[in-house]
């Protein structure tokens, strides 16, 4: 009864975690920003995951990902 999950303890200090804004994760195919969680998580956008697999890609300009 004493226990209200509302009130939970806050955290120590040095271990919240930093705000930053989230880094863009882009399709490792199409080179696309992402958007959604699963797909940022897979870097791999749902529209090129149900793709299929293209035959002779030729990647010759790739940029560097920042802050990976
Ligand atoms: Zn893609």
């Amino acid at each position: 009864m004493s226990t209200d999950p509302k009130h939970t303890e806050p955290p120590l200090p040095g271990t919240a975690v930093e705000r930053r804004p989230a880094p863009v994760v882009r399709c490792r195919r199409c080179h696309r920003p992402l958007h959604a969680p699963e797909s940022r998580w897979e870097k791999l956008g749902r529209h090129c995951a149900d793709a299929p697999e293209q035959t002779r890609v030729y990647v010759i300009d790739q940029d560097e990902l920042p802050g990976i």
